[in-house]
């Protein structure tokens, strides 16, 4: 399936000179949705435990994705939306800075785990969920995604097997 034309440039959102990717024609068509899913889940070929998604559009497949790997699912989520014990990072965004926490319980060491979000961009937010992971004893399979923007050097940043179904 061409997964492009499901996903729609939005010029100047949030801010001036960000070429937003909007996924909501993805999420919106049954088929696509689910062809997305299967694609992204048949990314991963080794058994996993837990797969890690990030709030908030790393939520709409990542639940899906670990359905499909008989995993567990495990929210990363903006501070103070967690309710239990958290552990936490600030990092740097391609338009901002913010903190993300964790459970402290979500994993356990030695865990295989799988981070998912929609776009990698300049790999700040999935470098900082890698940091929580391991902080928790976590070992990283792969951070996968809908889409890498190459232009911003994500990759640079990430030191696990990167994987996505496109990449602009
Ligand atoms: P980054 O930390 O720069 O890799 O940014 C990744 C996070 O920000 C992901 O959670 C994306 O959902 C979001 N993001 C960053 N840039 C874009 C973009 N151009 N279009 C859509 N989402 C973006």
């Amino acid at each position: 399936m061409n997964f492009e034309k499901y996903i729609r440039d939005i010029n100047d959102f949030p801010k001036k000179g960000i070429v937003f990717k909007d996924i909501t024609p993805l999420l919106g068509d049954a088929k696509a949705f689910e062809a997305c899913a299967d694609h992204l889940s048949s990314l991963v070929h080794t058994p996993i435990d837990k797969v890690v998604a990030i709030e908030s559009r790393g939520f709409f497949f990542g639940g899906i994705i670990a359905q499909k790997l008989n995993a567990g699912f495990v929210p990363v989520r903006k501070k103070g939306k967690l309710p239990y014990d958290v552990l936490e990072v600030t990092y740097e965004l391609e338009y901002g800075k913010d903190v993300l926490q964790i459970h402290k319980d979500a994993i356990q060491k030695g865990e295989k785990v799988v981070i998912h979000d929609d776009i990698l961009a300049t790999g700040g937010t999935a470098k900082a969920v890698c940091e929580l992971v391991e902080s928790l004893g976590g070992e990283i399979i792969q951070c996968n995604f809908i889409a890498i923007l190459e232009f911003l050097k994500g990759r640079e940043k990430i030191e696990y097997p990167i994987k996505s179904l496109l990449s602009y």
